[in-house]
């Protein structure tokens, strides 16, 4: 088993990680674009697969400038978020609207992931006075931030649109009474 014992080899491990994740975003990012029904959050998850390729690139660099070739390693985080959206996928039949919720639900989760791997990397770099990663890492950092509050709107937006409605139909449909249990009673 590899020792880790200092910030130069966990740097390198959480690099690994997050390299594999990227790439991996890479491949699921065009999946949501085409799975949203919703215009904005389609654009979105391509607008950020644009993002995500440049993250690459960015990874690759900081990889340089630590003098270590540039290597992925599976991320059992990523693959897990992907995971749940596959089998909603498969086990479920949202409605458009519910789909694009769900859809933005993922994004959040995948970004809070992402936000929380760059700012453990981010101190990783720093402790070790790698400047120009910092910035590389911290670019990075701000388009998942950008991701997750667009997509967090995007969020509100159609559910408000919903929620109206369902409200609307909550208050001029009967209470949901005690006759369903006298039906169900008097079986
Ligand atoms: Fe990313
Ligand atoms: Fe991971
Ligand atoms: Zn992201």
């Amino acid at each position: 088993m590899p020792k880790v014992a200092s910030p130069e080899q966990l740097v390198v491990h959480e690099l690994k990680d997050m390299y594999y994740a990227e790439k991996a975003l890479t491949k699921v990012l065009p999946t949501l674009a085409s799975e949203a029904t919703d215009r904005e959050l389609s654009k979105v998850f391509t607008h950020h697969l644009g993002e995500t390729r440049d993250q690459v690139e960015n990874l690759e660099q900081v990889f340089k400038n630590i003098g270590k070739r540039a290597e992925a390693q599976p991320c059992p985080g990523i693959e897990g978020i992907k995971e749940e959206h596959d089998h909603f996928m498969k086990e479920n039949e949202p409605s458009d609207k519910m789909l694009d919720v769900f859809l933005t639900g993922a994004a959040a989760r995948t970004e809070h992931y992402e936000i929380a791997a760059y700012t453990g990397l981010i101190a990783l770099a720093r402790t070790l006075g790698e400047r120009d990663s910092v910035e590389l890492l911290e670019e990075n950092l701000r388009q998942e931030k950008e991701a997750l509050k667009t997509v967090e709107s995007i969020s509100k937006r159609i559910l408000k649109a919903t929620g109206n409605g369902s409200s609307a139909k909550r208050s001029s449909a009967p209470r949901r009474s005690s006759t369903t249990k006298k039906r169900v009673a008097a079986r």
